[in-house]
């Protein structure tokens, strides 16, 4: 039976490194944001996982802060044209978006791994 919400790995470790947020070891992904159904290290159950909207909400937030608070400081000291900023911050917000989607989709399943949140098959039945 797998033990939940026991982990010596921690959070920021599992999320950054996209590993199993109970030994640290198997991958997470077998895809892009596609989750394995189980740790190939130590066997713990991930199809009752369910991260959600979790991630995009968080990067929403960072990138807005990062990508806005940016441009406006480039404007206010610079003055670039429109073109530049178009140049400069699309490519940000999209390839940044891309970049932090996994690990964030990570360190949410890490988070959900640690307050026993993983659903597994036995739990599903009650739902
Ligand atoms: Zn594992």
């Amino acid at each position: 039976m797998a033990r939940l919400g026991c982990s010596s790995v921690s959070l920021f470790r599992a999320g950054l490194t996209c590993r199993c947020p109970r030994c640290g070891r198997g991958h997470l992904f077998s895809g892009y944001l596609t989750v394995v159904e189980q740790c190939a290290s130590c066997g713990l159950e991930f199809q009752g996982q369910d991260a959600g909207d979790g991630p995009a909400v968080f990067i929403i937030l960072i990138l807005g802060f990062v990508v806005v608070g940016g441009a406006v400081l480039f404007e206010v000291i610079v003055s670039p044209p429109m073109w530049l900023h178009l140049l400069i911050w699309t490519p940000t917000t999209i390839g940044g978006s891309i970049f932090l989607l996994r690990p964030f989709k990570s360190f949410m399943i890490a988070l959900h791994f640690k307050h026993g949140l993983l659903r597994t098959t036995d739990s599903d039945e009650g739902a």
